[in-house]
């Protein structure tokens, strides 16, 4: 155990480093450990972060649906894209224009809906 104590006064329970009688965080030869243990926790946390933001990133406009299926063609074409690889991308993309078209023909329905003043019942 590392020998150490902490600001509270309770000692500290971490496992002291091998052959040494503190812990990486108390044991002041200990920087490099420390700075590559923050960096990982760092890195772990912003991976979290950059995943959740991808979802947002992932919305693909029209344009760039169709960039995405052009490249995919010319990358089958050029034998740098399996077949099944792009079968995969065309029907991911075709996943993602269908709901797009449903989103958009429920926010034209809404605005239309608006305009003659109808309720459909969600918002009274
Ligand atoms: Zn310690």
């Amino acid at each position: 155990m590392c020998e150490a104590t902490a600001a509270s006064g309770q000692s500290c329970s971490a496992p002291a480093r091998p052959g040494r009688r503190w812990c990486v965080w108390h044991d002041a030869d200990a920087v490099a450990e420390r700075r590559e243990m923050s960096r990982k926790g760092g890195a772990a946390r912003s991976n979290k972060s950059r995943v959740r933001k991808q979802y947002v990133d992932g919305i693909l406009s029209p344009a760039e649906l169709e960039g995405l299926i052009g490249t995919t063609l010319k990358g089958v074409l050029m034998g740098k894209i399996a077949p099944g690889q792009a079968q995969a991308v065309a029907s991911l993309a075709r996943a993602a224009m269908s709901v797009r078209e449903a989103s958009e023909i429920e926010e034209r329905l809404r605005s239309l809906e608006e305009r003659a003043g109808i309720s459909d019942g969600r918002t009274a």
